[in-house]
């Protein structure tokens, strides 16, 4: 957003703030802070303490992924607190600091407020402030800056898919989801490939499904990678460690650097990044050769066992084999094979929740879930589970077939000389599809059609993918981009129309079914209404699709062949029995009102989200359903029965001999532990799980292997403006080891440049002990751009502006952890 003065001036010296071009209406302050909301009465901001008259309202956190139960406290239309919901069972009574700063998310003066159109340069943050009529408008018809999606559909003839769809993850990313159906695009692209993609197929395709961890009844643990004690603590984390360890279980650390984890672990072994994969198949070795794993399971369970056995033996995967590459010693890998195969079923490889760090990710996640399989601890009681998952109604979406729009845009050339029928960029193309994979190919040229415009919502690539140079120029490149947000994001300050969300306190989202041991069904009740003129996604798509949809068709009637055929038949007379002529029932009026409805993109909006979500559990459960959701937010059957607090702060939701340990009788969810998959080896997979030289990273001389991680109080990027958070950390800095900060003269608080191949950033210098000499670290989701976000901007340095854009090679997610950098005091 282009301003007159810098934001942090503006914060210091309290000097006017305006955007610069626009109409009479453009030059409204779209982003006023704090004081001149509060003088034009716009809202309420100093959050009050919950001292008066209030109602509460039963609703679902959106600080992170995890959705915790809260029960708002509103007074005089003010949302004054947000509490802990004690009936849920995921959440189980707590509210992590994130979810009590949601009031913020709320009351942020920078939030985007208004529709608004492009009227300066692509990037250059120009904005005016339109109706919701004018910004449905340019987004069919353009504007003398940029193209309408009319215009666009028009010129490609009705492909679909020369447009883009992508969506960070929330509970109504569903309905936006409908409309990209609805609208017959096939290029769909959402978090998975810069986030978990490899761990859910991982260990999807080897155990039939990425599964939940029974850590509450685990004896012993290997937390590799992860780390729950500071990067998510979400309720059940907080629960893992106080009751889990509360109560003797064994928890294995395996880190690069020393963290929160770490500290209440009780071993920390400290391994070479991305080698984790040589490790598991060490300890596999072991158990192996000391014929240490569950023979019964494995015979019942297990398909292609002794090819594995025989491929990790003669490679000769030994732990002193293992201990050259990982620097974790040979003894402490004996010693853990060991102990978790002692305490099996009742022991976990902890499955991670985190990126994709390393190319050889996805082999790590296989060996991971074999190993886990060797002890028999899949689908059982301090193990890993499935859990049950309760049913919902459906509710009926739209998915018309539109003959002239392209698959999805993919480059099928992968080594086709070695007969291998993968992809350019990767061996499989998963629903949510390779971010990088497909900007890269956009901006190279190596696209199968034109790609013209894009839908973002709830997403800002521009902060959350490697190389952000090349994101800026994709933005670019897109002739009509329109972003939905909550905030002015890096990726919004791109977009030629933005319409802003209400934030989650102000919606009701679709109702959700929670699995796990104890199952229930929840519901984000809207608190307050929608504060200016923001919306719920549902209603935008509502008035989008509105505008849309019959202009839409009569391109789709001028290009596609299908429907005319369909409705010049429709009129025509047919013959009779008796060879007369018998004259078409319909006009042609009639003949395509009812083709239309098959087209009708307005359909899947027509009701409210609350009438949506009372069909999805009336029709399964029944009205107390309805009711529970609407007063408490959760519901499940025999709630009422089963719901009791049993101390200050712990509850019953289900009785033991109620809970869902086990779904599948103690099975992997689809068949068996699948340990050769010869179907990978046609795209160029290796079928098992295999260490290869080229996974042994080579940190060059004089430089670092940059790591990266998250942080409990930030959620990736989308936090990064709460002031309320900013309190507990104030901007990230570089973890360098301390021996190597003292050579370079380098103390805390210094100002360091990072740079690699693609760029560099700039942070402020943590010395420390906690991280080896030839890494650096720091935390993601700081560094944003836009001059928009009062307190984000600038602020602290961006790990994806130095990040490579290096693709793993079977899921094309990016590979965070594979990048040398260098650093410098400035
Ligand atoms: S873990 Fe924290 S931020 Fe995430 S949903 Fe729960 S309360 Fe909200």
């Amino acid at each position: 957003m282009q301003v007159e003065v810098s934001r942090r001036k503006f914060l210091q010296g309290s000097v006017a703030l305006s955007i610069i071009g626009g109409s009479s209406v453009g030059v409204t302050n779209l982003f006023a802070s704090h004081d001149e909301h509060k003088a034009k009465g716009d809202i309420a901001v100093t959050t009050k303490t919950g001292t008066g008259e209030a109602t509460e309202v039963a609703t679902l956190c959106e600080m992170c992924v995890n959705k915790c139960a809260a029960v708002a406290r509103v007074e005089n239309g003010v949302v004054t607190k947000l509490n802990p919901n004690p009936m849920f069972p995921k959440s189980r009574n707590m509210l992590c600091p994130r979810g009590n700063a949601g009031i913020q998310a709320l009351y942020d003066p920078d939030r985007l407020k208004y529709p608004m159109i492009r009227v300066g340069e692509k990037g250059e943050g120009k904005f005016k402030r339109v109706t919701w009529e004018e910004a449905y408008n340019a987004i069919l018809n353009g504007t003398d800056k940029f193209p309408g999606m009319g215009k666009i559909l028009e010129e490609e003839k009705d492909n679909r898919s020369s447009f883009l769809f992508c969506a960070g993850e929330g509970m109504a990313e569903h309905t936006f989801k409908t409309f990209f159906s609805a609208f017959g695009s096939s290029n769909w692209l959402n978090h998975a490939s810069l986030c978990l993609q490899t761990v859910v197929s991982g260990y999807g395709v080897t155990i039939g499904a990425y599964p939940a961890v029974d850590l509450d009844n685990s004896e012993y643990i290997i937390m590799a990678g992860a780390n729950r004690a500071e990067a998510i603590v979400t309720p059940d984390t907080m629960d893992a460690f106080k009751r889990t360890k509360g109560r003797g279980a064994k928890l294995i650390c395996i880190d690069p650097r020393f963290t929160n984890t770490a500290a209440k672990a009780d071993k920390w072994l400290a391994i070479n990044p991305g080698t984790d994969l040589a490790f598991v198949l060490a300890l596999t070795y072991v158990v192996l050769t000391e014929e240490l794993y569950d023979k019964k399971y494995v015979a019942e369970n297990f398909n292609g066992f002794e090819e594995y056995k025989n491929s990790v033996l003669s490679n000769k995967y030994t732990p002193e084999w293992a201990e050259k590459i990982t620097a974790i010693k040979a003894k402490d890998i004996y010693q853990i094979a060991r102990d978790f195969m002692a305490h099996a079923p009742k022991a976990v490889y902890y499955p991670g929740r985190r990126s994709t760090f390393a190319n050889n990710d996805f082999q790590l996640r296989r060996a991971m879930a074999i190993f886990q399989g060797l002890g028999g601890g899949i689908d059982t009681k301090g193990g890993l589970i499935y859990g049950k998952k309760l049913k919902l109604g459906k509710h009926e979406g739209l998915e018309p077939l539109y003959a002239r729009a392209e698959g999805r845009a993919v480059d099928k050339s992968k080594h086709p000389e070695e007969g291998h029928s993968g992809y350019s960029d990767c061996a499989v193309v998963s629903g949510g599809g390779s971010w990088i994979g497909w900007r890269n190919r956009f901006l190279e040229g190596r696209m199968p059609y034109n790609v013209r415009g894009m839908f973002c919502y709830k997403h800002n690539p521009m902060m959350n993918m490697p190389n952000v140079k090349k994101t800026a120029q994709m933005l670019k490149k897109m002739e009509l981009v329109v972003t939905i947000d909550t905030m002015p994001s890096d990726t919004v300050m791109y977009a030629d129309v933005v319409l802003p969300e209400c934030t989650y306190l102000e919606r009701t989202d679709p109702v959700k079914t929670f699995g796990g041991v104890e199952p229930s069904i929840a519901q984000r009740n809207k608190v307050v209404d929608p504060m200016f003129e923001s919306k719920p996604v549902m209603e935008i798509m509502k008035g989008l699709t509105e505008k849309i949809s019959k202009p839409l068709w009569e391109i789709t009637k001028k290009y596609d062949e299908d429907i005319q055929e369909e409705l010049a038949d429709a009129i025509k007379p047919t013959i009779g029995e008796n060879n007369e002529t018998i004259a078409p029932t319909q006009t042609i009026e009639e003949a395509e009102a009812t083709l239309y409805a098959e087209f009708d993109l307005t359909k899947p909006f027509e009701h409210s989200q609350e009438e949506v979500n009372r069909h999805m559990v009336e029709s399964v459960y029944g009205e107390e359903a309805v009711k529970a959701l609407n007063e408490h937010g959760v519901f499940y059957p025999d709630m009422d029965k089963y719901y009791k607090q049993i101390s200050v702060n712990e509850h019953q939701y289900y009785p033991e001999n109620k809970k869902s340990y086990s779904v599948n009788g103690g099975k992997p969810k689809k068949g068996k532990v699948e340990c050769n998959l010869p179907n990978l080896a046609s795209k160029g997979v290796d079928p098992m799980p295999i260490w290869r030289d080229e996974y042994n990273f080579k940190v060059e001389e004089g430089k670092f292997r940059l790591l990266t991680g998250r942080h409990a109080q930030f959620t990736q990027s989308g936090t990064s403006n709460n002031i309320v958070l900013r309190d507990l950390i104030m901007e990230n800095y570089v973890w360098i080891n301390r021996r190597v900060a003292k050579e370079k003269n380098i103390k805390f608080g210094d100002m360091i440049e990072v740079s690699s191949r693609i760029g560099k950033t700039r942070l402020k210098a943590y010395p420390t002990e906690k991280v080896g000499p030839k890494t650096i670290f720091f935390v993601h989701g700081f560094g944003e751009e836009s001059e928009a976000l009062t307190w984000a901007y600038k602020n602290g340095g961006n790990d994806n502006a130095v990040i490579e854009d290096v693709i793993e090679p079977v899921y094309g997610a990016a590979s965070m952890h594979e990048t040398n950098v260098e650093i410098r005091k400035v």
